[in-house]
């Protein structure tokens, strides 16, 4: 194997993206995103790639290179330095928002950033790397190019074409189309939004809208964006400006990101045009516009509390506006909706909208005609479609072919899946270990399915707990049992069959044969095995049975 390309996460997902790029003995890792669990998942705070394959190869490992601040490439970063420590090359503003994540696991010192632009140049061994600036909803975005001696492999980050950028940080097409004319061996491209047909709107369209509401709002107004859309936050600013009110801003990401944008100079504030939360109410309410997290509907963010009125110091009142610039990602328009009828409850003004209805948001990822653009840029000879589920990849290889990609030259991966290239030929044949880790408070993938199995049977069935004291020596029970349950009945209305247990288990235990009752499991199992039947024949439930025997 001289080259190869593999994924260890953004396959089959939106989220945790990861890419490696090795040639020899030297390994580039892109990205290393995080991703949310479902509601499945039961207490996880985060899922993270396995990276069993570059620990096994920790001295190859050169670097870790970071197309942009989003949080499915940048939030698994921490946990994977954690296990890895490698050098960070990263732009500006990404550099930034990683520093905070490092900041709060206390990682700053230890871990080697250096800043790129557009125009760096790197060399790991043989491997001589190279970028190109890209458009996208946050600012600072790169492409990659690795150049091997076996040909280029090209990663394109996440992307569009915006012809009219807000920060007028304009996508260097003359850089992409000239890797293309030079020759692109394999292409890895994102393929988020390759589902919808055209070409995606200008971030700029949306900074008439949102200034069209500003003047029509008579009260206060709230408007709840990605905080890393530091564009969009651009324009709110000029749209408050034009109506002259000022600028507070609610929950942790958005103060800290807009603080860091601004003090990178990705974000120009007019001076005293920020004030803080608790001058909101002295204000006049026209005078003040309030950007706050939770667009989403999340349920701990801004947005979320203020619908139901549990937000210190600030409230939403019957006649102020609240702006949703944002489109709910799949998976979260329940959330997103139950604030919506919170805030019309209140006697707000809501405007929110899918996909954009309203205006008040673009998509920052290529549209169909944006992915072809690309492809027909780069002209690679191999195609790897990434960041999407199976369908999006799909179609973006269908998409690959119309404009001239073979089809036996696309390679459609799951995470894990190498892509060998020797000679000029590519193929797909290995396999390294990859998926789902999961991250729960300080532990890395102490959590399983094991313990997920057991944390879901709790949360549905709730548990019993029997105590019982038995004898060392003969086997006698010393007290009766105490029986103990959470989330199965109410136990003041259940002592009946609490009784009814207690005797089932002294019976148990008087039955059991002498060999069973002088080994510990063996007379947990047929206590939890009687008992189990006793309570399904009273309550048609399964609860996790957790017999406690103590021998005295
Ligand atoms: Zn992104
Ligand atoms: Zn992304």
């Amino acid at each position: 194997m001289k080259l190869a390309v593999l994924a260890l996460g953004g396959i089959n997902e939106i989220g945790k993206n990861m890419y490696v790029i090795q040639y020899e003995d030297d390994i580039v890792v892109i990205d290393c995103g995080s991703k949310f669990p479902d509601e499945n998942l039961l207490g996880v705070d985060l899922i993270i790639q396995d990276i069993s394959y570059l620990k096994e190869n920790r001295e190859k490992v050169r670097a870790l290179i970071v197309t942009h601040g989003h949080e499915d490439h940048i939030g698994g970063i921490p946990y994977f330095l954690k296990q890895l420590n490698v050098p960070v090359y990263a732009t500006r503003l990404t550099l930034g928002l990683i520093e905070l994540r490092l900041k709060e696991h206390k990682l700053l010192r230890e871990t080697k950033l250096t800043l790129i632009d557009g125009d760096s140049t790197l060399e790991f061994g043989s491997m001589s790397v190279s970028f190109f600036k890209t458009n996208h909803s946050i600012p600072d975005c790169l492409g990659i190019a690795f150049e091997t001696p076996e040909g280029t492999v090209v990663h394109t980050g996440d992307f569009k074409f915006d012809l009219t950028p807000v920060n007028e940080e304009y996508a260097d097409l003359h850089k992409m189309a000239e890797l293309g004319k030079k020759g692109v061996l394999l292409l890895l491209s994102e393929s988020t939004n390759a589902e919808r047909p055209g070409f995606s709107q200008s971030e700029r369209a949306v900074g008439k809208h949102i200034a069209d509401a500003f003047r029509e709002a008579t009260q206060k107004i709230f408007i709840s964006t990605f905080a890393s859309n530091v564009h969009r936050i651009q324009q709110i600013v000029e749209a408050a400006e034009m109506t002259n009110r000022k600028i507070a801003l609610l929950g942790r990401s958005m103060v800290n990101v807009v603080a860091v944008a601004e003090e990178l100079g990705y974000l120009t504030i007019p001076e005293g045009m920020l004030i803080e939360q608790q001058e909101i109410d002295r204000m006049d309410p026209e005078r003040v516009v309030i950007i706050c997290t939770g667009s989403q509907g999340e349920p701990m963010a801004a947005l979320s509390r203020l619908s139901t009125n549990n937000f210190r110091q600030v409230s939403v009142l019957a006649g102020d506006t609240v702006i949703f610039a944002s489109s709910p990602i799949p998976g979260n328009e329940k959330s997103v909706s139950r604030i919506i009828d919170n805030l019309y409850r209140i006697g707000a003004k809501v405007i929110y909208g899918t996909g954009g209805a309203t205006g008040m948001h673009v998509s920052g990822h290529a549209y169909r005609e944006e992915l072809k653009l690309m492809l027909t840029l780069m002209k690679p000879t191999y195609f790897v479609p990434i960041h999407g589920e199976y369908r999006m990849l799909e179609l973006h290889r269908s998409m690959a072919e119309s404009v001239g990609v073979e089809r036996d030259n696309i390679f459609i991966l799951n995470n894990g899946d190498v892509v060998d290239i020797q000679d000029g030929v590519a193929r797909q044949t290995r396999h390294v270990e990859a998926g789902d880790v999961f991250v729960d408070g300080l532990g890395i993938g102490d959590v399983g399915r094991v313990v997920l199995r057991d944390r879901k049977l709790l949360s549905e069935e709730g548990m019993l707990i029997i105590v019982v004291s038995m004898s060392k020596t003969d086997g006698r029970i010393i007290s009766d049992p105490d029986t103990i349950s959470r989330g199965f009945v109410y136990e003041r209305d259940a002592e009946e069959l609490f009784n009814e247990v207690n005797e089932l288990v002294i019976s148990t235990i008087k039955e059991a044969k002498p060999s069973t009752r002088y080994r510990r499991n063996d007379m947990k199992h047929e206590i939890r095995k009687a008992v189990e039947k006793l309570l399904y024949t009273r309550t048609r439930r399964r609860p996790m049975i957790l017999p406690i025997i103590i021998e005295i």
